[in-house]
């Protein structure tokens, strides 16, 4: 077992001031695989203070010498894609060959658009003869969830540094391991000391501390609306810049002139994918009532094909939970959709069978589902999909609005013209029309509590500059 006593800060691993120590426990085989030290106020003040002095000097590098910087990170990443597959595999469960191709390669692509935005940005502007000059807003603190690790790590970390911040991440402290290896790669890609800082540690500690430290900037979260609340009230006092990626119910509507053999399976997928611990996993998957019986054992049929086991083996589609307290409550919601009557299409509570231990947990299919059910409104974040049925199009929009989040959406159907015009009455921050492949251009972030701000692409790194008007700039 590994022992992490140390964290990154100002160009070189440092011994932390922290004592507490945290074990790391792989949800497959519930042994701890590392011990990792838990930070406290004044690793946060030393991690700030170096991103203070080196912001000086990073927030003046031309845009050229960031991407150059972003440009040997992206290439690194990539050269150790299996080194990073496996820490995910081995941290929070993650089927080694949807860490390899989804967890780093998306990862790897934030860092590519954010060195190809580096370098095309128009930093300044000239409206008449007023400038107006986009500057970087100054030092940052990330904090990320344990579900997509590297993948929020970089979609917060590549964009800030482009855009000529200091950072200061906190990366959960149920999946620390891959923020460490993605710290070495920083230092290995020859990012200037103090640039880039990583401190570990639990959000009541060190991310209320970075929340409430007066020479933080700005400060973004991915994690629950819970935590981005807090982090928001913490960060209130000082004037800071919040952004929060928080949590989501996405809706899936399926309009009755859809494939629905090929939008059912790619539904399911999507809203199982990661073992459903994505926050814009379309859960809700809305359906014309006459279809319901339709849908569902094409869903079930879907579900069949999954093959949920040892994260490590090739052939594994979905490992486990990642960790103890979200199996417990994947569990819970299981069971409580159980007792609020929904028709319970495939699996159930308890494990798959042949996996007595790990925290896997049995891809769930409930039909004929109320909007108004536990189910159908609160975040499960497990292989649970709910299928809901509607009756006219103007219904299946209320069900898909019928939310306190507002993250993603998706549309099925063979009428571009009906599929905009749902898109449009959807409150949501992005909306995928018949599952086209990913797009890390596509800004993304959340409408509603689903949070505020948005990540990836130009607007990602937007989130990260101010706004200078330089007037008579442009005078004779
Ligand atoms: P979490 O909120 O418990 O933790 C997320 C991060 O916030 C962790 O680093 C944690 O240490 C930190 N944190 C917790 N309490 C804090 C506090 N008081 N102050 C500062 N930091 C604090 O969430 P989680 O369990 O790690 O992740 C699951 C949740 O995150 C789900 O609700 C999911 O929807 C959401 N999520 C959202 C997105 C998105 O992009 N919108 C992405 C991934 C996960």
């Amino acid at each position: 077992m590994n022992l992490h006593g140390q964290f990154y800060i100002e160009g070189a691993w440092r011994d932390a001031q922290g004592r507490e120590t945290t074990g790391v426990v792989n949800p497959a085989t519930g042994q701890v695989i590392a011990e990792v030290h838990l930070g406290n106020e004044e690793d946060v003040a030393i991690a700030v203070a170096a991103a203070r002095r080196a912001f000086a000097q990073w927030s003046q590098t031309t845009p050229a010498e960031r991407a150059a910087l972003l440009d040997r990170l992206h290439r690194i990443v990539l050269e150790r894609r299996e080194q990073l597959a496996q820490a995910m595999a081995c941290e929070m469960g993650a089927a080694i060959s949807h860490a390899r191709s989804a967890h780093v390669g998306f990862a790897a692509e934030h860092i590519r658009v954010a060195r190809d935005n580096a370098a095309a940005y128009p930093f300044t502007v000239l409206r008449g003869t007023t400038a107006i000059v986009r500057e970087p807003i100054g030092v940052c603190a990330l904090i990320t969830p344990w579900n997509w690790p590297l993948y929020q790590i970089t979609a917060k970390v590549a964009p800030a540094l482009a855009a000529g911040c200091t950072v200061v991440l906190k990366p959960s402290e149920l999946s620390p391991l891959t923020a460490l290896l993605f710290a070495q790669a920083v230092h290995d890609a020859g990012c200037p000391p103090g640039v880039f800082n990583l401190v570990n540690g639990t959000g009541p500690v060190v991310g209320t501390a970075l929340a409430e430290h007066p020479d933080v900037d700005m400060i973004s979260i991915t994690g629950s609306t819970r935590a981005g609340v807090l982090v928001a009230q913490a960060a209130a006092p000082t004037v800071k810049r919040v952004a929060q990626e928080l949590g989501g119910k996405s809706p899936n509507v399926l309009l009755p002139d859809a494939d629905f053999a090929r939008v059912v399976p790619l539904g399911v997928a999507a809203a199982m994918r990661n073992v459903g611990q994505s926050c814009s996993a379309p859960t809700r998957m809305i359906v014309p009532r006459s279809r319901l019986r339709e849908v569902e054992s094409l869903a079930a049929a879907a579900v069949a094909e999954f093959v949920v086991g040892d994260p490590l083996d090739e052939r594994t589609t979905h490992g486990p939970i990642a960790n103890h307290a979200q199996f417990e409550r994947v569990q819970h919601m299981i069971r409580v959709g159980i007792d609020e009557d929904a028709r319970l299409v495939c699996g159930g509570p308890g494990r798959p069978e042949g996996l007595a231990t790990g925290l896997y947990a049995r891809p769930t299919v409930f039909s004929n589902v109320r909007t108004t059910m536990a189910i159908a409104q609160e975040e499960i974040f497990g292989p649970v999909l709910a299928i809901l049925p509607y009756d006219t199009i103007d219904e299946a929009v209320a069900i898909a609005n019928d939310t306190v989040y507002g993250l993603g959406a998706h549309v099925q159907g063979a009428d571009i013209e009906t599929m905009r015009a749902v898109a449009r009455r959807i409150r949501c921050g992005q909306v995928h029309l018949n599952h086209p492949a990913w797009d890390p251009n596509a800004p993304f972030g959340g409408y509603k509590r689903s949070g505020n701000g948005r990540e990836y692409g130009v607007e990602g790194m937007e989130e990260y500059l101010e706004t200078k008007a330089v007037l008579g700039w442009g005078a004779a």
